[in-house]
């Protein structure tokens, strides 16, 4: 009988949490096995998440500036979405980039092995590829990082062409006539925004009262607001009941925010209210690994109740579902395992992006958490109106707001809306780990003309000494 091979740790995923463990464990000198279902790397994030809806929504940030050309002085009669080339290119960048993690491994000895991984009893795992074999593995330590599924409900399974998830949604042969959006969070607005731009009548219902609820409440009411001036329907406190196919799409009841009943009728509807986590299968009932609500609960070095076995991702208890997030858990979860230093997890510093449009970015307590959390609150606000390099690119929404503590001027929270702000939210969570103060920002000579700048003054703006407004 063959020998069961041996790992000094075996990882069950290859999303953002799971293929950047391997890589580090690999560089850390570990005997390191990826066990993954797909037969690809890279998980939601990379195949039906983050890469692919970015690079749909920058196909629609080139369409806009087509449609706006004349504002720039040019001239441009005839174009049009050819959606097979706008498929065509998201699919190159994704590809691309798996075949990068792919490369990766290869470089940092990282074995892989397409199957299912379950855990099997204290430092063993089962592999069952597609055929139904089951093979064996042993490793003294396991991460599991089997990330997550969008979330659905009966009456509102996805059928790949008119109800429709997050992955459905990436595979649509042609640009649907209407949609409508259910939740707006962050992948559903990223969606409205996306499809809207491409000339999809959107409508956007959310059961709570406000579009991106986890966002600073001026954040949402400046994003709904632009959706609206955009044409984005959006109704929130509408709780969405039913969904029933026609002939020609979907007709969606609701009750409405007025507590009456509602029904609206579009070729699509996109189910985008939240995530499970992929614990189901994994074994964990024969294990002392403890779940809530259906999430792995895990130590600040993501270490579960059952020795040696780490949970890292979306797939974790009170983890924002987030890939940075999950690359981070991965690195403290796999230099833990080594038995390496490492800092533990601060869930306080976590940059949050939307890349709606505009878009949405974060770190920190919003301005009502920090007065609950019984701070002296100064906040500070600066449009994009009042910036020049928006102004150059004619995208002169929203504001970048800074919440600090009186005292000693410690920046709590930043909250940014407008153009690019998910490109600027880095030095906000850099000053924050820093220890950083609100005059700290104020001081640092930000160069011009440029989009940062709007921190620098929203900085000057808590002491009411902004420059351009
Ligand atoms: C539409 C959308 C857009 C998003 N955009 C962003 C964004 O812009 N920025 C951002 O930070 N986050 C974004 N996210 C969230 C991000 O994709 C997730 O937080 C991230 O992918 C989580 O990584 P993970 O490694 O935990 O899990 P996943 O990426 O879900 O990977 C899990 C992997 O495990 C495999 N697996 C599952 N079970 C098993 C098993 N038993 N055996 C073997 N393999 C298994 C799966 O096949 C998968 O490859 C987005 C999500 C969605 C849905």
């Amino acid at each position: 009988m063959a020998e069961t091979p041996k790992y000094d740790i075996v990882i069950i995923g290859s999303g953002p949490g799971g293929y950047v463990a391997a890589i580090r464990a690999g560089q850390l000198g570990l005997k390191t096995l990826v066990v993954e279902k797909d037969d690809k790397f890279g998980g939601t994030c990379l195949h039906v998440g983050c890469i692919p809806t970015k690079a749909l929504l920058l196909n629609a940030e080139v369409y806009d500036y087509f449609k706006n050309a004349k504002e720039f002085g040019i001239a441009s009669k005839e174009f049009s979405v050819d959606w097979v080339a706008v498929q065509a290119r998201k699919a190159k960048v994704v590809t691309k980039l798996a075949k990068g993690v792919e490369f990766l491994f290869k470089k940092n000895k990282v074995e892989s092995t397409q199957g299912y991984g379950r855990l099997a009893g204290p430092g063993r795992i089962t592999v069952t590829d597609a055929k139904g074999q089951a093979r064996e593995i042993q490793a003294p330590k396991i991460i599991l990082a089997t990330g997550s599924e969008a979330k659905t409900f009966p009456g509102f399974e996805p059928d790949g062409k008119t109800i429709l998830t997050n992955k459905e949604i990436l595979a649509l042969k042609a640009v649907p006539k209407s949609m409508v959006v259910m939740g707006a969070g962050a992948v559903g607005v990223e969606f409205a925004s996306i499809f809207h731009r491409f000339g999809t009548k959107v409508t956007i219902l959310e059961m709570l009262p406000r579009a991106v609820p986890l966002e600073d409440e001026e954040i949402s009411a400046e994003l709904e607001k632009s959706f609206r001036r955009q044409g984005i329907a959006i109704e929130t406190q509408a709780k969405v009941e039913k969904a029933a196919k026609t002939a020609t799409g979907v007709a969606v009841s609701y009750t409405g925010s007025d507590g009456k009943p509602q029904a609206i009728e579009a070729e699509t509807l996109l189910v985008a209210v939240g995530r499970s986590p992929n614990t189901q299968g994994l074994g964990l009932e024969k294990t002392r690994v403890k779940l809530e609500r259906g999430f792995v609960k895990v130590d600040p070095y993501m270490q579960t109740d059952e020795p040696g076995v780490y949970a890292v991702g979306d797939l974790v208890a009170s983890s924002p579902l987030l890939a940075h997030v999950a690359s981070r858990e991965g690195i403290v979860a796999v230099t833990h395992a080594a038995g390496k230093p490492i800092e533990p997890m601060n869930y306080n510093q976590i940059p949050n992006c939307t890349y709606c449009e505009p878009e949405v970015s974060s770190v920190g307590l919003t301005e009502r958490q920090a007065r609950e959390a019984g701070h002296k609150v100064r906040v500070g606000k600066f449009p994009f109106a009042a910036n020049s390099k928006a102004s150059i690119l004619g995208a002169r929404e929203g504001f970048v707001k800074i919440v600090s503590d009186e005292t000693y001027g410690e920046i709590l929270g930043v909250h940014m809306l407008g153009p690019r702000v998910t490109e600027m939210i880095a030095e906000a969570v850099v000053a924050m780990r820093l220890e950083g103060t609100v005059d700290d920002l104020a001081h640092a000579i930000h160069p011009h003309p440029t989009l940062t700048e709007a921190v620098m003054e929203a900085a000057h703006a808590a002491h009411d000494w902004a420059i351009h407004v």
